[in-house]
């Protein structure tokens, strides 16, 4: 047989099993989407009208690498008043195509080939792709339901060896919506510090947390900004998935080897999301405030209406999903969410596209219109009494 001439770092990984659904979803008519998480709301009009006027006023041109000084600043004001971590806009923060491209960049500045990860999971689509990417070797340390998917510092202990460098974060997490108490933060904290880890924080859902529940920043804590990397962007809290526009906020070492890659392969974001994301920083408050709350509502009614129809489901603190468990139905996720489609014609997502310790659970969305949501409920219902 012929060579591939596909790199084999490249063929071994396997697709997204969330995209694979998808096209099953895709092909059906009348389905109602639990399945993406993405908000149904349009970007603010403010932050759209911004877009409109820079266009109108010709900016069309290549900003600096790091990003146009002005919405670094501005980053950085915001990553202050909101995270209490000071940043200079000068050299320790890059605009980046999203957060993808930034958890990217910093896998590709930081690993060496074999260089262990740690991460939690279940977690995002990308993570132990990325990782395999960039040359280094995933490894994932489970959550529990009893812990409502929170992490416990002890079960990283496990997984240190000494080629372990990286501890990637994600909180309020996709797909089980936990957000980190602080006293065991702290405890995550004092294992990265004693291990010399780099620790990789993507804080994308920080806005999104609930009933005055706080989001904490392992970038602020005691000791820790000198070894964290704070990633973050615009596509969840202010509706700007198509935008494409994130940054990464760390020490200037690091921003500058990330800056190296980004500068050849991007050059820089697009001019006219970097004036759009200026204005949701600037005067986005409200509108995001507004989708939360309309969020809040919506985490309350499906938690409640999955726990009636004796699918236990724990209150997620943030994000806008919710990872109820499905074990009772004796059924696979796989197979419950299939069947689900087939059957009821409503999509969620197998919590197995999260990592294997998503057995028994599914994901479910709330960014989607409060009356979707209640017929998709029903029908969950009935399949399950079924
Ligand atoms: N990180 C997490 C945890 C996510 O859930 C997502 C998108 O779903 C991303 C990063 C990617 O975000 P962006 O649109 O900024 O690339």
């Amino acid at each position: 047989m012929s060579r591939s001439r596909i790199a084999d770092h490249v063929r071994t990984i396997p697709r997204s099993g969330i995209r694979d659904f998808f096209e099953i979803v895709q092909s059906m008519k009348e389905v109602i989407s639990l399945g993406i998480g993405e908000p149904d709301f349009v970007t603010p009009w403010h932050i759209r009208e911004s877009a409109i006027y820079s266009l109108e006023k010709g900016r069309t041109g290549y900003t600096s690498n790091l990003g146009a000084p002005r919405l670094r600043r501005a980053i950085a004001a915001y990553v202050e008043k909101h995270f209490s971590v000071g940043y200079n806009p000068h050299d320790e923060i890059i605009v980046t195509v999203g957060v993808s491209e930034a958890i990217d960049l910093a896998l590709r500045a930081l690993l060496n080939p074999g260089d262990e990860v740690v991460y939690h999971e279940p977690c995002y689509v990308s993570y132990s792709p990325s990782i395999l990417l960039a040359g280094g070797v995933p490894v994932a340390v489970a959550t529990r339901a009893e812990d409502e998917f929170t992490l416990r510092a002890a079960d990283l202990e496990k997984t240190i060896t000494p080629k372990t460098r990286v501890l990637m974060l994600n909180f309020p997490t996709n797909p089980t919506g936990a957000v980190m108490p602080l006293e065991e933060l702290k405890k995550i904290a004092a294992f990265a510090v004693k291990h010399d880890l780099v620790v990789l924080s993507d804080e994308i859902y920080s806005e999104l947390t609930y009933d005055e529940v706080p989001h904490h920043s392992i970038a602020a804590l005691p000791g820790m900004k000198e070894r964290t990397v704070l990633l973050h962007g615009f596509s969840k809290a202010f509706a700007m998935t198509g935008w494409r526009i994130g940054y990464a906020c760390g020490p200037a070492d690091i921003i500058e080897a990330m800056m190296k890659i980004h500068q050849y392969s991007i050059l820089c974001a697009p001019v006219m999301a970097q004036e759009a994301a200026l204005e949701a920083l600037e005067r986005g408050q409200r509108s995001m405030e507004r989708m939360r709350e309309e969020y809040r509502l919506r985490r309350n009614l499906i938690v409640t209406s999955l726990n009636e129809a004796g699918i236990p489901c724990h209150l997620p603190k943030g994000a806008f999903y919710v990872f109820p468990d499905i074990r009772g139905t004796g059924m696979t996720s796989r197979d419950f969410a299939l069947q689900l489609l087939e059957e009821k014609k409503v999509a969620v997502v197998p919590g197995t596209a999260f990592g294997q310790s998503g057995e028994g659970f599914v994901r479910c969305s709330y960014a989607t219109a409060m009356d979707q949501i209640k017929i998709a409920i029903e029908r969950i219902s009935d399949f399950v009494k079924k």
